[in-house]
């Protein structure tokens, strides 16, 4: 292989410039021509595509975001757009790709890999949802950035008395919720992995006010209920008042942390060297604390690698 390109796609995650830096960084290093695609698999189908040099990716390693943007494409879900994009990576003699993203941009990755283009797969998404991986890039920055509004919420809780719901992003992913609950000394932490009952979060709360807590911080999933929702059952429910914060799109911004910066430098360069060997329709990610790469297919396998033991503490912790 002599030349191939690098895409992110899908929701945006803090360190995919990271990633886009060590891919372009390995890709020169092993001899190879590197180009990016811009606006992820619509660029693709569209030819938007720029070489890469050392210095285009200079002074990027700590910036939020992706420079090489990100999108959601109707047109590469239909075999027609896939067939365009492939044309155009032919066009510009690229062999093989590697896409950083989430687990829809793997799909795509898949199907791009089954009309010959060979695809290696980096995970970034603060939702830490990719089968397969124990950590995805953002993950950590996202954490730490809803640890420091808990921290600056609890202050307000203690110094007031009160309960607050804090909504945190997760559709179908507890992780973050969990994390940061754990992270943050939450005292419910609520989840769509997990069954919850409102009359055992009364009970909790309840139970707290009469050990003398005088104030509570409940984590929610977005995916669970919307904040508002849980505050309006409190009150009609148990008449609890409590206070919402919704952290929204804060989570998905900033300086990725030290070690989404070290993953995403360790993922993107295995990218290369997979698609050096030759070899496409594979992830990257990490078990154990090692940096592993697998068949893509066990992305989309029904396992999951919910935590129970952490939820389990989290319980314990926050009696
Ligand atoms: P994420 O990668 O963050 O999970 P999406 O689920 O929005 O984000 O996926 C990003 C893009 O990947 C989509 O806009 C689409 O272009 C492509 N994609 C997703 N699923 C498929 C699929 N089944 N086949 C082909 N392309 C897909």
């Amino acid at each position: 292989m002599k030349k191939i390109a690098v895409l992110t796609s899908g929701g945006d995650a803090p360190g995919m410039n990271a990633a886009v830096r060590a891919v372009v960084r390995k890709a020169i290093y092993e001899g190879l021509e590197v180009m990016g695609v811009y606006n992820g698999y619509q660029g693709l189908i569209e030819g938007k595509f720029e070489q890469l040099q050392l210095g285009s990716v200079g002074d990027i390693i700590q910036r939020g975001g992706t420079i090489l943007r990100s999108a959601r494409s109707a047109e590469f879900r239909t075999l027609e757009g896939r067939e365009k994009a492939v044309q155009q990576l032919k066009l510009h003699g690229i062999e093989g790709l590697v896409v950083i993203g989430g687990d829809g941009s793997f799909r795509g990755a898949l199907e791009l890999t089954m009309l010959g283009i060979p695809c290696t797969c980096v995970p970034a998404t603060i939702d830490n949802d990719i089968n397969g991986t124990e950590f995805t890039i953002g993950f950590d920055t996202a954490l730490n950035t809803v640890i420091d509004s808990i921290d600056k919420i609890r202050d307000t809780a203690t110094s007031h008395e009160r309960t607050f719901i804090v909504e945190v992003m997760g559709r179908d992913a507890g992780d973050l919720a969990l994390w940061a609950g754990l992270a943050g000394g939450a005292e419910t932490i609520l989840l769509p992995e997990e069954k919850y009952e409102v009359p055992t979060i009364i009970e909790r709360l309840k139970s707290g006010t009469g050990r003398g807590k005088k104030h509570s911080i409940i984590i929610v999933a977005e995916g669970v209920m919307p904040a508002a929702g849980l505050a309006e059952l409190l009150k009609q429910e148990a008449n609890i008042e409590t206070h919402v914060s919704v952290l929204g799109h804060i989570q998905r911004g900033g300086s990725p942390s030290a070690r989404d910066r070290v993953i995403a430098s360790q993922y993107g360069a295995r990218a290369v060297e997979i698609l050096k060997e030759g070899r496409g329709g594979i992830a990257i990610g990490m078990k154990n604390h090692t940096i592993v790469d697998y068949d893509l297919q066990e992305v989309f396998e029904e396992n999951s690698d919910w935590d129970l033991e952490l939820y389990a503490l989290s319980k314990e912790l926050s009696i």
